[in-house]
């Protein structure tokens, strides 16, 4: 197995062009990975594989990730400086009717969302245009398209937005903080749980790192001893590499959307490596 995981910032727009804006970037990726002839497959595949749940053939296969569940992932929003921008879910649709359901029969994207509606609200306010546009309403259709999955990125993203010291002595704004077990507990299990109630009866089974930012305690400690106990099959990192069947299982390498390349040519070098 050498599958290349894809990851998008749908609140990444900061201008109207591939390099500036994840949707632009989105929407020709997809066709990029189809004119290739590759083959788009849920990121729980990959899992299962690495796992020996399923032997399936991923050979020239992608799987496609995008963080923080802003509203940007599901519906299409005007941005107050950019304009109508095309969401991750919209565009998947735009592609099916493009192409048609047997071009890419599996075509499917994992939203990892952060739980706590306080947090969310906080963040829509402070980073984004305080138009509430990090709600959840859109979770439940999402799942039900049966082209997206929701996933745990976190109960609030340990987010820098979030000023007052956290509990367990959660120092705020980054992640590798989250360094011990009541810490670990707050940020991932409470997530899990919220996520479960509120997608029910479907359960939250991957992990993302807010930040990218790995620590040994939650990736050697915490999670293999945890993970599997809350729900958890795998965690994703930011590596910039395919998972293989050698990818640790609790830091599964993703490449990132105007970080690891910012044009179609860099990421059809990746695709294509
Ligand atoms: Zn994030």
């Amino acid at each position: 197995m050498q599958v290349p995981i894809l990851t998008y910032h749908g609140v990444n727009i900061a201008g109207n062009d591939y390099a500036g804006n994840d949707h632009v970037a989105f929407a020709a990726d997809l066709e990029l990975i189809h004119a290739l002839g590759l083959r788009i497959v849920p990121v729980q595949w990959v899992v299962d594989q690495l796992l020996g749940r399923a032997q399936r053939d991923l050979r020239r296969c992608v799987a496609l990730t995008c963080d923080d569940g802003s509203n940007f992932d599901y519906d299409d929003l005007d941005h107050p400086e950019h304009g109508r921008q095309l969401s991750f879910y919209n565009a998947l649709r735009r592609f099916r009717e493009r192409h048609g359901e047997r071009a890419q029969p599996d075509l499917h994207l994992t939203s990892f969302v952060i739980a706590d509606p306080v947090a969310r609200k906080r963040m829509d306010e402070q980073c984004l245009v305080g138009r509430d546009w990090m709600q959840s309403r859109w979770w439940r259709a999402a799942l039900d398209s049966g082209l997206v999955a929701i996933e745990n990125h976190s109960w609030d993203h340990n987010h820098p937005c979030l000023t007052d010291t956290g509990p367990h002595g959660l120092v705020r704004g980054d992640f590798h903080a989250v360094a011990n077990e009541a810490q670990a507990e707050f940020e991932i299990t409470q997530a899990q749980h919220f996520l479960a109630q509120q997608l029910a009866p479907r359960a939250p089974r991957l992990f993302c790192y807010p930040f990218g930012h790995v620590n040994d305690f939650l990736r050697a400690d915490w999670l293999p001893r945890r993970g599997p106990a809350v729900g958890l099959d795998a965690a994703f990192g930011d590596g910039a590499c395919r998972v293989t069947a050698r990818s640790d299982r609790w830091n599964l390498p993703r490449y990132i959307c105007g970080w690891h390349w910012r044009s179609p040519e860099a990421l059809n070098s990746i695709l294509t490596a």
